[in-house]
């Protein structure tokens, strides 16, 4: 059904006449594609959104709350630390929960707006346009970065290259460490990194991600979306009529041909400028109609808009539109069932969540029954049973504890009750009941012990066996 819309918009697309295609791309011949810099507001606002990601992408575990990194995935320790929260490996579930309303999130937005996440919000995407920014920089224009790969080796062609090789390392060791530093202190990885001082864990995994970036970014590119990304394989099922893709007006823009400004035509609106094929980063025709290689980035909607605006012509020849849109339909979305189903799903999710952290408590017990012996007989005639309490504080502060024991009978707890745990740690506390034997009912009776926090009053209670004589 999906592909049927699919191939709708794209006959849609293709309806008034046969599009000759051309594709006067040198991608062709050389395999590489070299995109034209392109601005416009899209771009703007793509540069926008990334600029803010990047930021709390490499800011994030500068910040402390409560004397500690805020965002810490401690795996020595085996905890994740939240601004104040911790997470133990038991309560791993919320991470699960947020992904997959993360996921229903993707997918829900996806109905609407097609592929945005890949264009405006996807790390491979922001990466290849730093990497690209760089190549621009270094290397000259798109036509002179085709010329420069050409050209035989020469000094300035080393200089180039070694000065872009350089750059792109160097963000990706970055990157390699913007990682890792949420898995480690933040403060000191940068410079245990740059002077050679961080173990070799620390160092391998930072090259790891660096090397990763490096290859994605710099020479994977497009091929990571095309070949490796399953999002880009799946994203169709998401569409329907009402999804607004990057769309080609054919009606409009058919039949194509070169011309002079200000001089009447009788063609299209489309100039056969090229500009749309020449910006795009995965190398497409989208006057094509609809393809999967497309990320939904926009460059062909500002590098057409560029064009419709010299030559004195309505924008959006190329455009975020719909299906219905571009035939003269409405839009009503919300009789989309898909609209429906993720956003209920996505609800569903986040109230899964806020029941998951209203039960999470900040203690954790452990009842573990003496295994040497059911119990012992005092001198005083009554019985004794050993347990083990390990109780641990799944807070980052230290806090004070009171044990209770309760249950069928008057049981009294020999020793301390009051006791201190410091954050994260986990208490091994031997403890022994008493319990006169005629208020005994039998010989295996309930018993509850109960952990107070004295903080803020939470609790946590587990029950085991008390044993006595036959
Ligand atoms: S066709 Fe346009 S929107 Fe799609 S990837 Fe290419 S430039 Fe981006
Ligand atoms: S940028 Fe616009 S005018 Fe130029 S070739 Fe593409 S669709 Fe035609």
């Amino acid at each position: 059904m999906p592909n049927k819309n699919l191939s709708n918009l794209l006959d849609s697309a293709q309806t008034a006449q046969r599009i000759p295609v051309k594709n006067l791309s040198p991608v062709t011949s050389s395999g590489k594609i070299h995109i034209r810099e392109q601005k416009g507001q899209l771009q703007q606002l793509r540069t926008g959104i990334n600029g803010l990601f990047l930021a709390l992408f490499f800011l994030l575990p500068f910040i402390s709350y409560e004397g500690r990194q805020a965002i810490l995935f401690d795996l020595s320790q085996q905890q994740f630390i939240f601004f104040g929260t911790t997470l133990w490996p038991q309560d791993f579930t919320i991470l699960a929960w947020v992904f997959i309303t993360a996921a229903f999130l993707l997918f829900f937005i996806t109905v609407f707006w097609g592929r945005i996440w890949c264009g405006y919000l996807c790390p491979q995407t922001s990466w290849s346009f730093i990497y690209v920014w760089i190549e621009t920089r270094i290397e000259g224009s798109r036509n002179k970065r085709y010329a420069l790969d050409k050209a035989p080796w020469s000094v300035d062609k080393l200089k180039k290259r070694l000065l872009k090789h350089i750059a792109w390392a160097t963000i990706a060791l970055f990157t390699g460490c913007g990682f890792i530093a949420y898995f480690v202190p933040a403060r000191d990885l940068y410079l245990d990194i740059f002077s050679f001082g961080a173990s070799f864990w620390v160092t391998a995994w930072v090259w790891f991600f660096a090397i990763c970036t490096y290859l994605n970014a710099g020479w994977m590119r497009e091929q990571m979306c095309l070949h490796c990304c399953p999002y880009a394989r799946f994203q169709s099922a998401m569409f329907d009529a009402n999804t607004k893709t990057v769309t080609y007006d054919a009606s409009r823009g058919e039949t194509r041909g070169p011309r002079k400004r200000n001089e009447p035509s009788s063609l299209g609106d489309c100039v056969d400028c090229n500009l749309c094929v020449e910006v795009c980063p995965t190398g497409i025709d989208i006057r094509n109609g609809l393809q999967y290689e497309c990320i939904n980035c926009g460059a062909c909607v500002d590098a057409c808009n560029q064009t419709m605006n010299k030559f004195g012509y309505p924008a959006n020849l190329i455009s975020y539109t719909s299906e219905n849109s571009l035939a003269g339909k409405a839009e009503p979305f919300y009789e989309s069932y898909k609209f429906l189903a993720y956003g209920i799903a996505a609800l569903i999710m986040v109230s899964v969540i806020a029941v998951d952290i209203y039960n999470r408590n900040s203690i954790e017990l452990n009842v573990l029954r003496d295994r040497q012996s059911l119990y012992r007989e005092t001198v005083d005639d009554n019985i004794e049973n050993s347990f083990t309490l390990k109780i641990r504080n799944k807070t980052q502060q230290t806090r004070l504890y009171r044990i209770y024991v309760s249950g069928s009978n008057a049981y009294q707890l020999v020793g301390e009750a009051n006791l201190t745990i410091k954050p994260g740690e986990q208490l091994d506390y031997p403890v022994t009941v008493l319990a006169k034997p005629e208020l005994l009912a039998g010989t295996r009776n309930e018993i509850t012990f109960t952990v107070a926090e004295q903080h803020n009053y939470s609790q946590i209670s587990q029950q085991s066996s008390f044993f006595a004589p036959i």
